[in-house]
């Protein structure tokens, strides 16, 4: 399990630029949510880029088990720190054959196949997929592809998730059904979800509301959502 540290952390697209993250700090513990929210521009893609080091970070640090990232070699750190898109990539094959080609590096061959095979059939019962699995993964819904990409991420039983508006594109009812999946599956996972939508934001742990590249509120839902 990895605890994720992010300290005072200060990122700067270019030089002389306002700041896209002003000295954000927020801690992923294990088995913990914690949802991003907040206006476009805030910095919420930013602080995933930060994460998965894509972008440099000007002051500040981001630790992983107390261990600074950037002692660690990058690809090390996006092994263990999985971020999933708004647009998903496929392979030319049908939903199923997308989810076998991914799943554990096969050290002991036969292991990792069971442990794909039994992670995939856990997924299936969950999403109640099986009738559309043989179906062609370029022909289905936007909805549909999400749950794919989400379904290949959790074949790799992920340290650390990261899910940028993994709803954005979809129609409301598309979404909302989406997003309770997603909030199912990622249970006691170490999550951090960016999203938009407060709706089931009840599940997560702990909101941190972004402006302007500060964290400008956070808490549980119960705090920061008021309820009529
Ligand atoms: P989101 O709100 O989902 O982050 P954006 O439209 O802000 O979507 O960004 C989409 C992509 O464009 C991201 O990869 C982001 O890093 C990049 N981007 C955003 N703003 C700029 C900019 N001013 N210059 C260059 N790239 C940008
Ligand atoms: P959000 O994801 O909350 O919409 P972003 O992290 O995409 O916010 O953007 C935060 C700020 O950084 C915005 O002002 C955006 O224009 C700028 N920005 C994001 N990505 C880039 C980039 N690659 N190059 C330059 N500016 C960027």
């Amino acid at each position: 399990p990895l605890t994720v540290e992010v300290r005072d952390l200060v990122v700067r697209h270019a030089p002389g630029r306002a700041p896209a993250l002003d000295g954000v700090s927020l801690t992923l513990t294990p088995g913990k949510r914690v949802a991003l929210v907040g206006p476009s521009g805030a910095g919420k893609s930013t602080l995933l880029a930060a994460l998965m080091r894509l972008v440099d970070h000007e002051s500040g640090r981001i630790l992983i088990n107390g261990i600074d990232v950037r002692d660690l070699d990058p690809e090390d750190v996006r092994a263990r720190i999985t971020g999933l898109t708004q647009d998903p990539y496929v392979f030319r094959a049908t939903l199923r054959d997308n989810l076998r080609l991914a799943g554990p590096e096969a050290g002991d061959e036969e292991l990792a196949e069971a442990v794909r095979r039994a992670r995939l059939e856990e997924w299936v019962a969950r999403t109640g997929w099986d009738t559309e699995l043989g179906e062609d993964a370029r022909t289905v819904s936007g909805g549909q592809l999400q749950r794919l990409a989400l379904a290949r991420a959790l074949l790799y039983n992920p340290p650390v998730l990261l899910l940028d508006e993994p709803a954005e594109a979809l129609d409301e009812v598309t979404a909302d059904a989406l997003m309770a999946d997603l909030l199912d599956v990622t249970h006691g996972r170490t999550t951090l979800l960016v999203t938009h939508r407060l709706r089931g934001l009840d599940q997560v742990d702990e909101i941190v509301v972004l402006e302007h590249g500060r964290v400008i509120q956070r808490g549980r839902h119960e705090d920061l959502v008021a309820t009529p």
